[in-house]
């Protein structure tokens, strides 16, 4: 099974003919709540493709967490691990989006950020036979490293999403087998503007294998041994919400089912192309028959 470590937030979101000034009230246009977070779009984007995905995490004990689980289970995601917290609210994400399609977002990370370490380690058991474990890093990196840590030792593919992007101690680095940055990230996790210059940064702090996400341009991947390129598949872009996501996931359910990496990035690439091309974050990621049928193509 893939472990996914990580936040399950509910988006709310409002659609504006422009954005309120400070102290303005404005009449905003139609409302939608949508399931988010990166962890749980990571979990769904495994499970979709088949993998048995099991998510450990935070809500509150309130109706979006209530929500946020029945419609992970529904994506056959097991949240037998996602404790229901009565000390906080669910994460939620306050969106607007104006005409011209431009974002305001809040996140208020609520459950998500109780997450600890022991709740990572009340789900020891759950290691011993995880084919991989998925992190991001909108949970306390207290709860990351504990999960490193567990999946190094039960020798589970460590996979850590460094998303949104923070300083990281050379001790996680250490457990992570898969650091996969997009370039934003990879720009601060390095200091360096350059693309090579970060990919060589980052190998030089001992991360043993970096994929760097490119956007329409595909991934970059390096070891001190070894690097390569995966181009993206030419698709027409409509909405590039959880491209990153549906990568992550699709590449861990590739790396769980026993297939070598370059064939997961090219999983990857296919499952974030796929998902640009249509509009959400949960509702674009691709299901295993999607997939293999955009593969065959
Ligand atoms: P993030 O969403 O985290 O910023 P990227 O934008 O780098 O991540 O997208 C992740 C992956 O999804 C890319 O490496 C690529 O394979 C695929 N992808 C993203 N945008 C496109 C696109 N416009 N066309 C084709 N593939 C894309």
């Amino acid at each position: 099974p893939i472990i996914v470590v990580g936040s399950l937030n509910m988006d709310l979101v409002v659609r504006v003919a422009r954005h309120p000034r400070l102290g303005e009230t404005l009449l905003g246009g139609e409302f939608h709540t949508f399931p988010g977070g990166k962890g749980a779009n990571q979990a769904v984007a495994a499970a979709r493709l088949g993998a048995p995905v099991r998510m450990i995490g935070r809500v509150g004990r309130d109706d979006f967490g209530a929500s946020l689980l029945s419609i992970a289970q529904s994506d056959g995601v097991d949240t037998t691990h996602v404790r229901e917290d009565p000390g906080a609210a669910s994460g939620v994400a306050l969106i607007t989006v104006s005409e011209d399609g431009q974002n305001t977002i809040v996140v208020a990370a609520g459950a998500n950020g109780r997450l600890s370490a022991e709740d990572v380690y009340a789900a020891e058991a759950v290691f011993a036979d995880a084919g991989a474990v998925v992190m991001q890093l909108e949970v306390p990196l207290t709860a990351v490293e504990a999960a490193a840590r567990l999946g190094r030792k039960y020798g589970a593919a460590t996979i850590l999403n460094p998303a949104p992007a923070q300083p990281l101690s050379p001790e996680l680095l250490a457990w992570i087998d898969y650091l996969v940055p997009n370039q934003p990230e990879l720009r601060l996790l390095s200091g360096q503007t350059d693309l090579d210059a970060g990919i060589q940064t980052l190998l030089e702090q001992g991360v043993a294998n970096l994929i760097v996400t490119l956007g329409d341009q595909g991934v970059r991947w390096a070891s001190t041994a070894r690097q390569g390129y995966v181009p993206a598949f030419n698709v027409l872009a409509v909405d590039t919400t959880a491209a990153g996501d549906a990568f992550v996931g699709a590449f861990a359910a590739g790396l769980a089912e026993g297939r070598s990496v370059e064939e997961s990035l090219r999983r990857g690439c296919a499952a974030g192309a796929l998902t640009v091309t249509r509009a959400g974050a949960q509702p674009s990621l691709p299901t295993r028959a999607e997939l293999e049928a955009f593969l065959r193509k």
